[in-house]
């Protein structure tokens, strides 16, 4: 696969002095769904508007299939930006908000026919093409934003945290669907989104951002089972995070105990966190576990219960399971080795 687009020690600092991106280094594939995903604030918008050439760095260089595009006006680049809002026309029907761009660029009247056509089929839209703006739900709505950027065939999509005007529902069919057109069209999706599990369901690669810094590039199983810092750990799923201390290879102490681990890298006597994920750990009786503790609560989440426990060193343990328990029961609780991820002690994303 090549590369399409690929941003070199970006920096932004805006006018009133703050430094929104500090050193951002990205490469995009073709054909590719990536997602940046960041809390507010991180400089994911920031990201997207400098690729679409709506803001310009004030260091660092912008490359689109080897071009330096850094100084590029937006409406040059072939790629299509689907705004938070949509940015529909709300006077035009379906059919005029979609054939706008191709009408601006002076399209033969068949051509921009077909073309509209084939774009409302592609987003499930099909007879809809007379309908007011008005009239369509959020999700209609979200629809026709894509067709009208997928009308131009841009070699990328730009999608500004287009799902988040949806309620959970459409939410997750839009992200099946939007995944769906991916893959059928092959065309790089970069999807801007604060919420974690979108971003792992859908991408093929998320870059994980905080305060201005990319934390973390990798799939969304590399990013899951592997954090590489204590912001991505808490950042994407819940964790449990013990301090603890390398004993030997393979071996690691935290709740004075030690346990058998998987290599971490990481030199004996070397402080360190632990990652424990809540679904990885079962509760067991107390003479089957590894660790002991006392459960403090309970909560049923429809697929499982979220329980809260405390160990004797007063520790608190988040616990997913599948199981109901008793609040004020002494557990224990087990784990496997390879569950448990080793991070060097103090990898905050201070250090990146
Ligand atoms: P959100 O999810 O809330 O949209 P984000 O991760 O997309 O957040 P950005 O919109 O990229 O974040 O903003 C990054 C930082 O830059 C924020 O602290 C924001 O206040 C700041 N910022 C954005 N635009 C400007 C501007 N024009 N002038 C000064 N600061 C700005």
């Amino acid at each position: 696969m090549s590369n399409i687009i690929k941003l070199e020690h970006v920096k932004k600092q805006y006018d009133d002095g703050f430094v929104a991106l500090k050193d951002i280094n990205i490469t995009i594939e073709s054909g590719k769904f990536y997602s940046l995903l960041g809390p507010s604030g991180s400089g994911k918008t920031t990201i997207l508007r400098i690729i679409a050439g709506f803001s310009e760095p004030t260091e660092g260089r912008v490359l689109f299939d080897g071009q330096d595009i850094t100084h590029l006006d937006a409406s040059k680049r072939q790629l299509n930006t689907v705004f938070q809002n949509y940015a529909l026309f709300p006077h035009m029907n379906v059919y005029d908000n979609v054939a706008f761009g191709l009408q601006l660029k002076k399209k033969e009247k068949n051509e921009i026919k077909k073309a509209v056509k084939d774009a409302l089929h592609m987003v499930q839209l099909d007879g809809f093409a007379n309908r007011e703006i008005a009239e369509l739900s959020g999700g209609q709505q979200q629809r026709v934003a894509i067709a009208r950027a997928l009308v131009n065939e841009p070699k990328v999509l730009l999608l500004d945290e287009s799902l988040s005007a949806l309620d959970k529902r459409l939410r997750k069919d839009m992200q099946f669907e939007l995944r769906e057109i991916q893959k059928k069209l092959g065309i790089t999706f970069i999807f801007v989104t604060h919420d974690q599990e979108e971003a792992l369901a859908m991408s093929d690669e998320i870059f994980v951002l905080n305060e201005g810094k990319i934390q973390q590039s990798g799939s969304p199983v590399d990013i899951y089972d592997e954090p590489v810092n204590d912001f991505v750990a808490r950042f994407i799923g819940d964790s449990n995070i013990l301090n603890g201390r390398m004993v030997k290879d393979f071996e690691v102490e935290f709740g004075n105990h030690t346990f058998e681990c998987a290599d971490a890298g990481i030199k004996p006597g070397e402080r360190v966190e632990v990652v424990l994920r809540p679904e990885d750990l079962d509760i067991t009786s107390v003479d089957k576990g590894k660790l002991h503790v006392r459960v403090e609560s309970q909560l049923f989440l429809g697929d499982h219960f979220e329980i809260k426990a405390i160990d004797t060193d007063e520790n608190e343990w988040l616990i997913h399971s599948t199981n109901s328990t008793k609040v004020g029961k002494e557990v224990g609780l087990y784990f496997d080795p390879e569950d448990i991820h080793v991070m060097r002690f103090g990898e905050s994303e201070a250090e990146f």
